[in-house]
C-alpha cells in the first residue's frame, strides 16, 4: 500500500512560512491499495490537495473513495466542502465512523455546509454518498482489512488500523494518555504495526501541566506505544499551531533518543508499505 500525508496540523491550518517545511493543511491522510482501492483518513484542510490529485488521476473514471473520521472537530472535516470530486456525477464516497448511526453521521457531515456557513447545500452536490456505523466491528473494504477502536479525546475519537498488502499502517490521532481503556486500545491498534501515526501535539511538559485535559498528546507517550507495540516506524502527526519547523525538529530529535526509527509527518509526505526489505547483495564470484 501507498500511503500519502495531505495535511498534517492540528487544530486550525496555519498558513506561515515558519512552519510551511511541515505544512500547514490539517489531518488528511491518503491510503492507496495495490489494487487501486482509495481510501481516506481525516477530511481535513488536506483533502482539498487530496481531492485535485484524485481528479488528475483518475480522468473521466468514477472515483470511489472510502472515507474514515476519527471524529467531527473541525481540523478533521473542513476540507469537505473543497473536495471537488464530492462535486461529481458518477464519484462515490462511503464515508465510516464509529458510535454515531448512519442519520447521525450524515447530518454531522452535511451540517458544515448548511446556511449560513458555506453557499452550497450538501444535498446539492452531484456524487452519491454513503453513511456507515462500523460500531468497532473490522469492515473488509476490497481485501484491506480496517479496525477501530477508541480513543480519549473531548467527544470521543476513533483511532484506524489498516491490514492490506502484507503491512499494518494505524492511524491514532487526538487522544490523551491516561485512561486505562483508551491506553489499552490505542495499544491493540498498534500491535506489530509498520508504521504508527500518533498524536504528537504537546511536550511531555505540557502534558503535565497547563495542556491536561486538552485530549491530546506528546512525542514520549508515542515512544512508549512504539517500543511496547513492536512498532516498526513512528509518525508523530497532528503538529500545534504554534510549533514553527524548527520546535518540530527538536521533538524528534528528543524522541529518537528513545525509538531512533522516528519521523515527523510532512505534508507531501509518501511512503510505501512494506517497506522492501533489502536483500544483502552477493559477493561478485570470481570467474
Ligand atoms: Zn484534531
Ligand atoms: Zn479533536
Amino acid at each position: 500500500m501507498k500511503v500519502k500525508f495531505w495535511g498534517v496540523r492540528g487544530s486550525i491550518p496555519t498558513p506561515e512560512r515558519r512552519n510551511s517545511g511541515y505544512g500547514g493543511n490539517t489531518t488528511c491522510v491518503e491510503v492507496r491499495l495495490a489494487n487501486g482501492t482509495v481510501i481516506i483518513l481525516d477530511c481535513g484542510s488536506g483533502l482539498r490537495g487530496l481531492g485535485k490529485s484524485l481528479l488528475r488521476d483518475f480522468g473521466d473514471l468514477p472515483i470511489h473513495a472510502y472515507v474514515f473520521l476519527t471524529h467531527f472537530h473541525w481540523d478533521h472535516i473542513q476540507g469537505i466542502p473543497f473536495c471537488l470530486p464530492l462535486y461529481k456525477e458518477g464519484n462515490a464516497f462511503f464515508f465510516h465512523t464509529v458510535k454515531r448511526n448512519e442519520e447521525g453521521l450524515k447530518s454531522a457531515i452535511e451540517g458544515q455546509m448548511v446556511s449560513p456557513y458555506f453557499p452550497v447545500n450538501m444535498t446539492m452536490l452531484h456524487s452519491t454518498r454513503h453513511f456507515y456505523d462500523l460500531d468497532f466491528d473490522p469492515v473488509d473494504i476490497n481485501g484491506a482489512v480496517v479496525r477501530s477502536g477508541p480513543l480519549f479525546h473531548p467527544q470521543e475519537c476513533v483511532g484506524y488500523r489498516i491490514e492490506a498488502d502484507g503491512a499494518v499502517f494505524v492511524f491514532a490521532t487526538d487522544n490523551e494518555p491516561g485512561s486505562a481503556v483508551h491506553d489499552r486500545s490505542v495499544r491493540d491498534l498498534a500491535q506489530g504495526a509498520d508504521v504508527l501515526v500518533y498524536d504528537a501535539q504537546y511536550t511531555p511538559e505540557q502534558m503535565q501541566s497547563e495542556r491536561i485535559g486538552w485530549g491530546h498528546s506528546s512525542w514520549l507517550e508515542g515512544t512508549r506505544i512504539a517500543k511496547e507495540c513492536g512498532v516498526k516506524q513512528l509518525f508523530l502527526f497532528h503538529h500545534d499551531p504554534d510549533n514553527d519547523d524548527e520546535f518540530v525538529d527538536g521533538l524528534v530529535e528528543n524522541a529518537r533518543r528513545e525509538f531512533p526509527n522516528t519521523i515527523a509527518a510532512a505534508e507531501g509526505l509518501e511512503l510505501e508499505l512494506p517497506t522492501p526489505v533489502l536483500k544483502p547483495v552477493p559477493a561478485a564470484v570470481a570467474p
